[in-house]
């Protein structure tokens, strides 16, 4: 039978549980979300006709803080893939020592296929399904793979009919909401925050570096220009419907541009189109998976050729590529660290919105590159200190700190 991505993350945790020789209870209770609900959500399409949606919202652990995670809306999302994501919140939030925990919402639906409309009825009443588990002390909702700022405002409004106006229920909403500048482009900022500095560990010229980016969205698209800002030549991107490729550097504000006039990438001038997979294998120093999860498996792993790559997806590599590329010499720095700036800009969102005060952007773009890249030393020097990878650094920090917290509070 084919591993459930759920399974796949637990076996990320095991090798950094086996290290850290965690007692069989603790590693059982720290394993399991706390909470788990599965919602079905009817909606009058446009058409009249009524369709019902499968939902879910998984409260993975919350010792550190409120649960803490986005909503996608995907086909794909199903329970298995929402606890995988709910767990690695849980460790991502530790190790960036945020006081949170992790959670996750997602609902299987192509949102593509929704009008405006359809969406806005779909979210509110997704909301109304979950009301009873989140508020701004006790979980938390943000966007996330085929959910954006608008869906939170939706979230935000369904929300605060029922408690009185309340910005703090969800993080990543309109600015003009309440909001805080900066948050739409901190995931891919703190990517490119760690790249700057990871380049001096690895050698690698940030001003030559060729990129390669699948997933042309919020965060996939923010990283490829603010890497650009920094030098780099970004020589590939794609989205859903495949890339477009140019090995002399593609014009990413353009390419972002023509996105939004055309509705995707394909077509842009000055490019090759290329497949998804074949991007991936595509020769570059640095690969940044942005899209979905399981894109690099066993049948794939061993055509990459890029030596560094940076999860900024959420759970792209599965255990087997993980084997196969770290006994290739890649370094793989993973999604709990990489993808870390949107967690925690929300959480400045979240501290902003108790607070009533708004931050300027220069401030929150300060704080998040201060905290993403104590994360980052900690992560690299772990790895070089014990011999072990990035992904393993990056467990061992997150399950040491939510381990000591659940102890503390008599857990166990
Ligand atoms: P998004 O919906 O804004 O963009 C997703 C992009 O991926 C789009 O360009 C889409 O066309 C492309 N895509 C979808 N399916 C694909 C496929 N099968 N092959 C190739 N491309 C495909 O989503 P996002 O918010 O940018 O999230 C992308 C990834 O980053 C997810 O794994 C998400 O969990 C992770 N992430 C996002 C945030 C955030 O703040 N938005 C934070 C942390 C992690």
């Amino acid at each position: 039978m084919e591993q459930s991505t759920f399974d796949a993350v637990n076996q990320f945790f095991d090798s950094a549980a086996d290290r850290l020789k965690l007692a069989d209870s603790l590693r059982e209770m720290l394993r399991r979300p706390w909470r788990e609900l599965q919602v079905h959500i009817p909606i009058r399409m446009d058409d009249g006709q009524i369709h019902v949606f499968t939902g879910y919202r998984v409260q993975h652990n919350a010792a550190r803080g409120p649960y803490k995670g986005g909503v996608r809306y995907h086909p794909d999302a199903d329970i298995e893939e929402v606890r995988a994501l709910a767990s690695l919140m849980t460790w991502k939030t530790a190790l960036v020592d945020l006081p949170f925990g992790g959670a996750k919402g997602g609902v299987q639906v192509d949102p593509r296929q929704l009008s405006n409309n359809e969406l806005n009825r779909l979210t509110r009443r997704y909301t109304q399904s979950i009301d009873h588990l989140i508020a701004p002390n006790r979980d938390i909702p943000a966007p996330d793979l085929g959910t954006n700022a608008q869906t939170m405002a939706w979230i935000m409004d369904a929300y605060g009919q029922l408690h009185g106006h309340s910005p703090a229920i969800v993080t990543g909403k309109p600015v003009e909401m309440g909001g805080s500048l900066g948050r739409e482009a901190a995931t891919g900022r703190g990517a490119a925050y760690i790249l700057q500095e990871a380049s001096r560990d690895f050698r690698l010229d940030i001003q030559e570096a060729r990129i390669v980016v699948q997933g042309f969205g919020n965060a996939g698209s923010w990283a490829a220009r603010l890497m650009r800002d920094m030098g780099c030549k970004i020589i590939g991107v794609s989205d859903v419907d495949g890339g477009v490729y140019n090995p002399g550097g593609l014009d990413v504000d353009r390419l972002f541009d023509y996105q939004i006039e055309s509705g995707g990438i394909a077509g842009f001038s000055g490019s090759e189109e290329i497949s998804n997979d074949d991007l991936l294998e595509l020769d570059c120093d640095v690969l940044v998976p942005a899209a979905i999860d399981n894109v690099i498996t066993e049948n794939n792993a061993g055509n990459i050729k890029a030596k560094l790559i940076f999860e900024v997806a959420n759970h792209p590599i599965t255990p087997g590529a993980d084997r196969i590329l770290n006994e290739a010499g890649v370094t793989i720095l993973p999604d709990i660290l990489v993808n870390a700036g949107g967690v925690i800009v929300s959480y400045f969102e979240w501290t902003q919105n108790i607070q009533e005060f708004h931050w300027e952007e220069e401030r929150v773009n300060q704080e998040l590159k201060k905290k993403i890249l104590v994360a980052y030393h900690a992560v690299q020097s772990r790895a070089v200190k014990e011999g072990i990878t990035h992904r393993q650094a990056s467990f061992e920090i997150g399950i040491q700190r939510v381990a000591r917290v659940v102890e503390l509070r008599g857990f166990v």
